[in-house]
């Protein structure tokens, strides 16, 4: 096998964005058993290498003791390792890469280089449809319980159903803690949204605000298989089927 996928289509490089709530989490679980191809997070990427007490490990231990940011280039050094990887001749889905402008364009130019084309879709979000539920979640400080005002309401209004205790909001979903990380998503994210409107061809903005994530799949899939994509992987849906299993 070289660097293509079968019918010797060019290697994927699927790159997801998606702020808080929009649902990423399960999008890139669905696309990684459809497709068949890892999923590369560069959080667990430096987590190994200093588990595994690697020279690089080692030297990103002392970066982070010392309360400083890994820099572009070590970053980009791993995930270039990662992706020469025999599990991702394929292809692979990036998550939580590229971060700047930086490392997205020393990334594009790697891909270019080695012949894979990227897939970039962003979920997109309402906030004030995010911010409505996130902060409509209610937990039960004795059971743990979870709740939520919209999806899955207690019986009683702010009232455990196990044992009556009365529910609270987590810090977390705070009005103000939301709207804190929406905003702070944007700033980082908008620069590397601009930057691939203008670098790739194949962008695509995908509305995540209030469908059923499997309609929100639907979609992906129907933009995958329109670019040859769909059959990529051990997944048995076959091209130009739009269905998901359940
Ligand atoms: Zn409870």
């Amino acid at each position: 096998m070289d660097q293509r996928g079968k019918n010797d289509r060019p290697a994927l490089a699927l790159i997801l964005f998606g702020s808080p709530g929009s649902g990423k989490g399960t999008q890139s679980k669905f696309l990684v058993e459809w497709l068949g191809i890892p999923q590369i997070s560069t959080g667990d990427m430096l987590r190994d290498q200093m588990r595994r007490g690697t020279e690089i490990g080692k030297s990103i231990s002392r970066i982070m003791k010392a309360g400083q940011l890994v820099s572009d280039e070590l970053v980009n050094k791993l995930v270039e390792d990662r992706i020469a990887q025999p599990d991702c001749k394929r292809g692979y889905i990036l998550d939580g890469y590229p971060r700047t402008s930086g490392q997205a364009e020393v990334l594009m130019e790697m891909l270019r280089r080695v012949g894979t084309e990227e897939v970039v879709i962003h979920l997109v979000v309402d906030y004030n449809v995010i911010i409505s539920r996130l902060t409509g979640r209610r937990v039960c400080p004795k059971c743990g319980t979870l709740y939520n005002a919209s999806s899955r309401p207690s019986l009683k209004d702010g009232i455990c159903d196990l044992d009556g205790e009365t529910l609270v909001v987590r810090e977390d979903d705070k009005e103000e803690v939301v709207r804190a990380r929406l905003e702070e998503y944007e700033r980082l994210t908008w620069p590397l949204l601009q930057f691939f409107e203008g670098a790739s061809e194949r962008m695509y903005h995908v509305d995540a605000s209030t469908r059923k994530p499997e309609a929100v799949f639907a979609e992906i899939q129907a933009r995958m298989n329109a670019l040859g994509f769909g059959d990529l992987g051990v997944g048995d849906s076959g091209v130009g089927e739009l269905g998901v299993r359940s």
